[in-house]
């Protein structure tokens, strides 16, 4: 059975996202101050935004011989401008390709190679890694920038004073094919093993933005409402339903470099935010902390959560907290560009994902590969604008979650009941999201095997209903020379805490005789997973 949006279905725009920014639709004025930081109080008005993005386009192509299909990528953490050499690369016919800015230089590394990046803008602090990394992927250091108003000491110089003030574009460049044009290209595992490069297509983006406006801008109740952002920028979720959304909308947006809960009341309270994205864990601390109540955040009307599932549980809690508060939830994927459903304005139904998005057509498939119908529970294949084109330079990969038809088959577990609502019930892919952050178990595995104490290992979630997160679990095989120990639990957990970005560090150890494998090798996980279960039951 195929399931059918509900919802009147949105025009696809064929427009490159500059462009469609720069049409304006909700006519905002030029002098509108959108981008404002939560910590120095500048804002960016709606004209600089354009004219810096022109400015930078043209910058990239005379500076850096940046030229159409050219790959720039961000390795910064949130900044009120992080939109300008975001917009400005796309304005020059270029792909954009955003880092976790906490990553190490291995895991840059990977990045900048598989994107094939020519350029890269960064922070003065995190230069070091920046520098390291491009020199391994072969990018020019005079191809690093920063953000600010400062030099790093190490060369970089800041984007503002290299690319900003000299000649600028009269318009974006023309995108020639929307629909087939790279424009993002964030990381994600997908259903198995290493971070891929997502090609994320102009139509891709901006059908999201549609989509999204025609669910979401009914919680938004005027153009003055203030936004926040506290999600990060470089996943494609705070990239399109933050940053986007609000340079559709022309809604202020104030954003925060990372989240940090003090931070996040007092924005909330200076600004008088009205609308703010989130995910389960910073629901908890909200639901849980003393401090969240020391703030007046009566202000707040809506909290938008994804990216991992919330609880009903959780969600009545926050609202008995703040009861002017409506707690809405998304779900999607950084393929799917990224959201596939939303609770509607209509009926929030607690403990769903919502509706499917305009314009998205789904199926729910059993274990058997039949479709099955109303209520019943399967994997979640969807349809739409805003399925990605595929993975860089892995067709293999693409063919294996893009059928067809065109359904993108999800590696989530869904149920679909007779008013239209999904609810995300388990997942059969690889993937462990930690706090809402990708963590691909295959890439743990593989550093876990260098070790000289390690002869095989398996890493799976264990959920943690306190803090509303799965965590990372490593099930080892030791060597014979090796013995279990907290000791040797606590190498381990340095050895991998060494190679990755803090999310990825593995934050149990358990000690196993074997991993369990298929006849082919395959881990089997779900063996693990049980196992893992059990144990938390019991403790
Ligand atoms: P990412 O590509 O990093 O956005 O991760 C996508 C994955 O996050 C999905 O395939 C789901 O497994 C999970 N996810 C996202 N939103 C939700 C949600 N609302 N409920 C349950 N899982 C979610």
């Amino acid at each position: 059975m195929v399931f059918y949006s509900t919802r009147r279905p949105t025009e696809i725009p064929v427009t490159g996202v500059v462009d469609f920014i720069f049409e304006n639709r909700n006519r905002i004025p030029d002098n509108k101050r959108l981008l404002i930081d939560a910590s120095s109080n500048d804002t960016l008005t709606f004209g600089q935004i354009k004219q810096q993005t022109l400015q930078f386009a043209a910058g990239l192509q005379d500076h850096c011989q940046f030229n159409r299909g050219d790959v720039m990528a961000i390795f910064a953490p949130n900044m009120m401008d992080y939109s300008i050499p975001f917009l400005g690369a796309l304005a020059a016919g270029g792909t954009v390709t955003t880092a976790n800015p906490a990553y190490t230089a291995r895991e840059l590394l990977h990045q900048l190679s598989l994107s094939s990046a020519k350029v890269i803008v960064c922070t003065v602090g995190n230069a070091p890694v920046a520098l390291e990394a491009a020199n391994q992927a072969g990018i020019s250091p005079s191809n690093v920038f920063v953000f600010g108003k400062t030099a790093s000491p190490l060369g970089p110089r800041p984007y503002s004073q290299v690319l900003l003030g000299g000649r600028q574009l009269e318009k974006p460049m023309a995108i020639h094919n929307p629909l087939d044009e790279v424009s993002v290209m964030c990381f994600s595992s997908g259903t198995t093993s290493m971070p891929k490069g997502v090609m994320t297509t102009h139509s891709n983006i901006t059908s999201n933005i549609l989509q999204l406006d025609a669910m979401l801008y009914p919680f938004i109740k005027s153009p003055s409402d203030h936004l926040l952002a506290t999600l990060p920028f470089f996943h494609i979720y705070g990239l399109v339903v933050v940053m986007f959304m609000a340079l559709y909308w022309g809604n202020p947006l104030v954003v925060m470099s990372s989240f940090d809960l003090v931070q996040f009341c007092e924005t909330i309270q200076k600004h008088k935010i009205k609308f703010a994205s989130v995910v389960p864990p910073i629901l908890v601390l909200l639901a849980k902390q003393d401090l969240a109540s020391k703030y007046d955040l009566s202000s707040l009307q809506t909290l938008m959560s994804g990216a991992a599932p919330l609880t009903t549980e959780l969600t009545e809690e926050v609202m008995a907290r703040f009861p002017q508060v409506t707690v809405i939830q998304g779900y999607g994927l950084t393929e799917t560009s990224p959201v596939l459903t939303v609770s509607p304005h209509e009926i929030v139904r607690h403990g769903t994902s919502g509706m499917l998005l305009p314009n998205i057509t789904a199926k729910i498939v059993n274990e058997e590969g039949k479709e099955v119908g109303v209520g019943e529970r399967g994997e979640l294949w969807v349809k739409g604008p805003n399925i990605m084109k595929g993975y860089i330079k892995n067709p293999k990969a693409t063919a294996e979650c893009i059928d067809f038809e065109g359904y993108f088959h999800t590696g989530d577990v869904a149920i679909i009941d007779k008013d239209g609502f999904v609810s995300i019930v388990d997942r059969i892919k690889e993937l462990i999201k930690y706090k809402g952050f990708q963590v691909p178990p295959a890439e743990l595995e593989g550093l876990m095997l260098a070790s000289p104490m390690i002869a095989d290992c398996a890493v799976i979630g264990v959920y943690d209903k306190e803090q509303a997160t799965e965590i990372p679990c490593a099930y080892v095989v030791l060597k014979p020379d090796y013995a279990a120990s907290d000791e040797t639990a606590k190498v381990i957990q340095k050895f991998v805490a060494d190679q990755v970005v803090n999310y990825k560090q593995v934050r149990i150890v358990r000690f196993a005789k074997e991993i369990p494998r298929s006849a082919a090798g395959k881990i089997l996980r779900r063996i693990l997973r049980d196992e893992a279960n059990k144990l938390a039951t019991k403790a």
